[in-house]
């Protein structure tokens, strides 16, 4: 309560005054470096006499000249409006409600102008909690209150194509000029406000390069716990964006040095500090970046299978050594890493599949002789085992020896392939005689998916 009245008084984070209008050649974007779709839908929304407006990363990114990921919208119209003057569009979404507006094979996100804090208490459309967290945010307001609500300055930067004028009323422009994520109004209270912000301040210095200005990093160290009490299906998705991010490994390490890991990523602590850990955890996370990097597929699942591998592995080992057959004790291994981690990661259950079967292909790897390696290459996770693999020899944990191998055997042809395979051990052989042609415990994973 106190703190809305000095909110309204001295403006804190309904802040920011008019914007200031940058012509072209304060900032060189031009209208051809827009989207064709989102262009057209500002065009649309312009001819039916609403303001529209790319914003948000689209603009940052293309003032620092990088290629923006997608282009968002922002406009007067109300969602209603908006699908109005779309055949192809739909409204989304709850928290906050978004126009979806479709282009071929794209999609354009379009978004109402949000009014800032500080508005009526008893309103229906906003529920903010007694300390200041927005659980609710459905109530529209003008560009500058918009403006005010947004995250960094650098993500406030408003771009007219019709003009190719950016509107900027904090500042933003300076800011990415220079290199800095500022958070727009009081950093605490905007924390306070919404503490996924200070996962996104993380995100977004790692993947910019920027460096987050002193008064916006300060209040995080005392804050962080507050990301206890976001939903953990949020968590997971601001965790899968800074890992995909194609900036993993600089997320990863801002995040520990900010103190934000210990309530989204408690294991982190565990696997930069063993040096063994942390080879596997960098190789991972830069063969992740290259792929996204590269624009080929990364999956949210062989992420978890990385970052979840040692638990699985110890917890495997024990049983082994408690006197449990092979695969019965990969199969409780695997259900223990991953419950015991589903509390903090809190990933979906849809990936528990794939995670086990990259897992389990691991032990068959080893096995060479025989018809096996033939059966393995037919498995249909077998890409996924054979690039966790590798990414197991870059960081150690297992021989460069077998990776190699098994990039030669795939690629062989039939005779290389052959004279490849290594003879049966004689105590396998053995083995095998004595308990006729059944499958060897770790040799028949099923097809977990
Ligand atoms: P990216 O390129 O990674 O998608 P982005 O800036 O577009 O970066 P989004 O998460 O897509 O980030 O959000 C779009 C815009 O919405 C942001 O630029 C920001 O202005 C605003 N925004 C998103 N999340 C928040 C938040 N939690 N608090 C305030 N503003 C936010
Ligand atoms: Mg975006």
């Amino acid at each position: 309560m106190i703190r809305r009245l000095i909110s309204k008084v001295f403006g804190g984070s309904s802040g920011g005054g008019k914007p200031t209008i940058l012509p072209l050649a304060r900032h060189g974007i031009r209208r051809e470096h827009i989207h064709p779709c989102a262009l057209k839908v500002t065009r649309t929304l312009n001819d039916h006499g609403y303001a529209a407006f790319v914003v948000g990363g689209a603009v940052r990114d293309l003032l620092i000249e990088r290629e923006p990921k997608d282009f968002d919208i922002a406009t007067d119209a109300t969602p209603e409006e908006v699908r109005q003057c779309f055949r192809r569009s739909r409204i989304i979404g709850r928290r906050f409600q978004i126009v979806h507006v479709y282009c071929g094979a794209d999609t354009i996100e379009v978004t109402t102008f949000r009014a800032s804090q500080g508005e009526p208490e008893a309103d229906e459309d906003r529920v903010t909690a007694e300390d200041g967290l927005i659980l609710r945010d459905n109530v529209f307001g003008s560009q500058t209150e918009d403006a005010a609500r947004r995250d960094f300055t650098v993500n406030a930067l408003y771009y007219d194509p019709e003009n190719e004028e950016i509107w900027d009323s904090h500042g933003g422009v300076a800011d990415a000029k220079k290199r800095v994520l500022r958070m727009i109004g009081d950093p605490e209270a905007r924390y306070r406000e919404d503490p996924v912000r200070m996962l996104r301040a993380a995100r977004f210095a790692a993947k910019l390069e920027f460096r987050i200005d002193p008064a916006t990093r300060a209040p995080i160290a005392k804050l962080a716990p507050l990301l206890e009490r976001i939903p953990a299906a949020r968590l997971f998705d601001e965790m899968i964006k800074l890992l995909l991010s194609g900036h993993a490994e600089r997320g990863i390490h801002q995040l520990r040095a900010e103190g934000l890991h210990h309530g989204i990523f408690p294991m982190l602590d565990a696997l930069l500090d063993d040096p063994a850990r942390k080879a596997f955890l960098h190789a991972a996370l830069h063969d992740t970046d290259e792929r996204v990097r590269n624009e080929q597929s990364a999956s949210p699942a062989f992420l978890i299978a990385c970052l979840l591998w040692f638990d699985m592995n110890a917890a495997w080992h024990k049983l082994q050594d408690r006197g449990e057959p092979a695969q019965a004790a990969l199969f409780a291994a695997m259900d223990q890493a991953l419950e015991q981690q589903r509390d903090t990661l809190a990933f979906p259950r849809r990936f528990d599949g794939t995670i086990k079967e990259i897992w389990s292909l691991q032990p068959r790897f080893e096995q060479r002789s025989g018809a096996r390696p033939y059966r393995l290459l037919t498995h249909p996770r077998f890409r996924a085992g054979y690039d966790f693999l590798l990414i197991r020899s870059k960081g150690g944990d297992a021989p460069q020896e077998l990776a190699d191998w098994w990039t030669r055997f795939q690629d062989a042809n039939e005779a290389e392939r052959a004279a490849m395979l290594q003879p049966a051990k004689t105590g396998e052989a053995k083995r095998r005689r004595r308990r006729g042609p059944k499958k060897r415990a770790d040799e028949g994973t099923p097809n977990l998916a």
